[in-house]
């Protein structure tokens, strides 16, 4: 194969990946062992995000982007006249090998368009994961893309050699998913998720007893949705976000605004903007969530189907439940405090440590690195309240974005820009 022929397959291959976000590194423990080559150990730091906030510390690429299927969503579509091309299983091996080397990068995210059948595409992804591991004694991280439909057999090596596993939903609603990719079923993408899950179990279980056991998909397994392709609200998408969080265990579940890709009536037409901020806001509901105690309901409900997407979803809470504020940061538990707008989950631990020795006034919470300018409308502390209380919410509002025109007022960068 011609140094120019690959690198034409590169740029086709990586070009289509891009269109997946749900690359992070984060979460995998497997160490340098046999003097091989790479460590995911700590990768949780070492993954950068290109302009548009995709991540680009891993090969990202597809093993192909030949498509039986024909999703309106998506780029790779049969019916899509774009150039395809396909790598050889032993080509992404060398090219991962070399890459590493060249210090480009520090793992590999594969996924693939389907060829053939979803089994016959799973089992060259697995072919590539195993050679790395075995051959080349890799011991980078590599994520995989489960593809939906593929056997318990496939899966089950798969998690053997991958640190992290997905298979994205693309679709929160299932009506969504039959509108835009008929051929789909949805238990095609929960049956493999469901054997990691089962996979993961047992083997975490069997390690406990015998210290041997290999890792299986020690990154545990993440999903992906596509935001704003289908008409779904806020509301429906946290749900089915929650669902997949409680009952699969997932460690990740990843918003992608939808990029307008193609002239189909059932899609945003061309030139629709795609909904960055939109998709920064249900990542901070995502966020508040999984460690700040809330649940879906208090955030969105059938009064609040969507998110305010001129503040963040912590403090849109706040100013409709008023009636829990001021909370005294000198008395309130954990739970309360992370309830505060401005206040993170590193300042309430501060809060915590240090209000055992003294009472904590603006001063102290000042030097804490709490964000003072949204969370004095509601707390109390051992100083002189110095803020009106008899406030409504939509006035709290205006006031808290007309003193905050830099954070609430101009469109947010596409990285994730979490609150504190
Ligand atoms: S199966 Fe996957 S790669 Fe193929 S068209 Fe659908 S979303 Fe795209």
């Amino acid at each position: 194969m011609s140094f120019e022929r690959t690198q034409e397959k590169l740029k086709i291959l990586a070009d289509a990946a891009k269109y997946d976000v749900s690359c992070s590194s984060s979460g995998s423990n497997r160490s340098n062992i046999n003097k091989g080559l790479g460590d995911a150990t700590g990768m949780g730091i070492c993954h950068s995000y290109t302009e548009d906030g995709r991540c680009v510390s891993l090969l990202k690429i597809l093993l192909t982007n030949h498509c039986i299927f024909d999703c309106a969503y998506c780029v790779t579509r049969k019916s899509n006249d774009i150039k395809r091309a396909a790598f050889k299983v032993q080509e992404v091996v060398d090219l991962t090998i070399n890459f590493y080397r060249r210090n480009y990068i520090e793992g590999l995210f594969l996924s693939s368009g389907i060829f053939k059948s979803a089994d016959y595409t799973m089992e060259r992804l697995v072919a590539v994961a195993k050679k790395l591991r075995l051959e080349e004694n890799f011991n980078g991280y590599i994520h995989l893309k489960s593809i939906p439909g593929a056997s318990d057999e496939l899966m089950k090596e798969a998690g053997l050699y991958a640190d992290r596993l997905s298979v994205n939903i693309e679709i929160p609603t299932k009506e969504g998913l039959k509108l835009l990719a008929p051929e789909k079923n949805r238990e095609d993408f929960l049956k493999p998720m469901r054997k990691v899950q089962n996979e993961i179990i047992q083997y975490q279980a069997e390690k406990k007893i015998i210290k041997s056991t290999p890792k299986y998909a020690p990154a545990g397994q993440s999903t992906q949705m596509i935001i704003g392709a289908s008409g779904e609200s806020d509301q429906q998408i946290m749900w089915t976000s929650n669902y997949f969080y409680k009952n699969f265990n997932l460690k990740r579940v990843y918003y992608s605004g939808y990029i307008p890709i193609s002239y189909d009536s059932r899609l945003p037409q061309i030139g629709t903007d795609v909904p960055m901020l939109r998709e920064n806001r249900l990542y901070q509901t995502d966020w508040l969530m999984r460690f700040y105690g809330f649940e879906v309901h208090e955030i969105l409900n059938n009064e609040h189907q969507n998110l305010d997407l001129d503040v963040d979803p912590k403090l849109g809470w706040a100013l409709r439940n008023l009636q829990y504020f001021p909370i005294d940061v000198n008395k309130a538990d954990r739970l309360m405090l992370a309830r505060i707008p401005g206040l993170g989950m590193k300042s309430v631990h501060k809060i915590v440590q240090a209000r055992q020795f003294r009472k904590l006034n603006w001063d102290h919470l000042k030097r804490m690195g709490v964000a003072l300018n949204r969370a004095k409308y509601f707390l109390v502390c051992d100083s002189r309240d110095f803020e009106r209380r008899d406030l409504s919410g939509p006035q709290l509002k205006s006031i808290i974005l007309q003193n905050s025109t830099s954070k609430y007022q101009k469109i947010l960068s596409p990285q994730l820009n979490l609150f504190e």
